[in-house]
């Protein structure tokens, strides 16, 4: 093995209030992630290019030298969850969420609708009769996604307009897919997506799983957001000789089509309503084995992409502490297991994000994310990981297309 990545998602905050003026990673203990930034370089990354605020698939696609275009959301999430696409066949990501009237209450329907509830859900909207056919696939709690069967166009845009390519604008009403040319095609997609949607949000919202989630005081999962619409199966560079490890569809998926060899983790199920511990009790089952994974292919692999996708989840919800304590976690489990074995097997490590996602801005953002890299080198000056000293670091402001040469894990 000649090297490890590390995706943390969202990592890259900016200062909090309730940290003191400080960012999580900046006010979390992390000795051993310090211990490899001292051993190393940083620098900052534009993971897609400046000024654009990435989703988390347009990042890893540029992350592996892909160009922007070569992929959709849709596709590579229907790939992580295990369905068999035909060209022409439209897939998109899929949100439960929660409307009152035209108004967004929440695009995750409260984030603790257990995997089982979506699946009794799914049931019942794949009865919805269409023009074509279609399924709809629940993957992880409020995720899914839907295909459309037969030759639909791609080109239109979601339902909810917070998710505008490269833009961050919170949007507070729903909307609906709109095509974006005037051909036939784009607007008879729309036209049934937009068929589903209101009769999906029909059939959501007198469910009995809402029913019973509003007795228990939570939001019921009334309406879907779709995004990410791709009629095509990505192009993506191949990385052979890489192992990935991950829990989550979307990262899959890309894993997949990039020709990695992947070691995927079924996610936790959400059993008693409490996302956070659930979030949690994630974060140590991936750790855990991808330390097993890891050492298991010390000799077979050359690369490992390792992507966490808790550490993002915080920044979404505002909850500083909780992100300073996974950061923490992931430090004295995964980079305490990194510390001890890269030295002496001249493993290079890299650690940074695929976009910020800053607490207090709830959403993704366009600052750059910090990146370490670990080369087992001199020992200049002692170092923190974080977003100030990573600004400071020798290998300056790179895009994320640039990154795998930069560090020599890419040609
Ligand atoms: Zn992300
Ligand atoms: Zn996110």
């Amino acid at each position: 093995m000649k090297g490890v990545l590390v995706i943390m998602d969202g990592l890259g905050d900016l200062p909090h209030d309730k940290l003191n003026g400080m960012t999580p990673l900046e006010a979390a203990e992390t000795p051993n992630l310090d211990f490899l930034a001292t051993r190393g370089e940083m620098g900052y990354m534009d993971s897609v290019k400046p000024n654009f605020v990435p989703e988390s698939d347009e990042a890893i696609v540029c992350i592996f030298g892909n160009d922007l275009i070569s992929s959709t959301r849709g596709q590579l999430e229907a790939r992580g969850a295990g369905l068999k696409l035909t060209r022409g066949d439209l897939a998109l990501r899929v949100n439960f969420a929660t409307i009152k009237g035209k108004e967004i209450i929440d695009r995750r329907a409260g984030r603790n609708l257990t995997t089982d509830e979506a699946e009794i859900l799914s049931r019942a909207l794949n009865e919805i009769k269409l023009p074509c056919k279609f399924e709809f696939v629940p993957t992880v709690q409020h995720r899914g996604v839907l295909v459309l069967r037969g030759g639909f166009s791609d080109d239109f845009s979601g339902n909810d307009l917070t998710y505008v390519k490269g833009k961050a604008e919170n949007v507070s009403n729903i909307g609906n897919c709109k095509p974006f040319n005037d051909e036939d095609n784009a607007r008879y997609t729309t036209n049934i997506l937009n068929e589903f949607l209101e009769k999906a949000h029909e059939v959501l919202i007198n469910h009995p799983v809402n029913r019973e989630r509003r007795e228990k005081g939570f939001l019921p999962a009334n309406y879907l957001f779709v995004r990410g619409g791709g009629i095509e199966v990505p192009k993506l560079k191949q990385y052979k000789k890489w192992i990935s490890i991950t829990n989550m569809p979307l990262e899959m998926g890309f894993s997949h089509l990039s020709g990695m060899n992947v070691f995927e983790l079924e996610y936790p199920r959400l059993k008693n309503f409490d996302a956070y511990e659930n979030m949690h009790n994630a974060l140590a089952k991936i750790c855990k084995f991808s330390i097993k994974v890891i050492k298991k292919n010390l000799k077979s692999a050359d690369y490992v992409y390792l992507h966490i996708k808790e550490t993002d989840l915080p920044g979404h919800d505002n909850k500083p502490f909780e992100k300073k304590q996974m950061i923490e976690y992931v430090d004295k489990t995964l980079f305490k297991f990194l510390r001890r074995i890269a030295p002496p097997k001249e493993i290079k490590v890299v650690v940074t994000a695929d976009h910020s996602t800053p607490c207090k801005m709830k959403a993704h953002s366009a600052d750059p994310v910090p990146v370490l890299y670990y080369n087992n080198g001199e020992v200049p000056e002692v170092k923190q990981f974080s977003e100030k000293e990573a600004r400071k670091g020798r290998l300056g402001r790179i895009t994320g297309k640039a990154l795998l040469k930069k560090v020599g894990f890419a040609k």
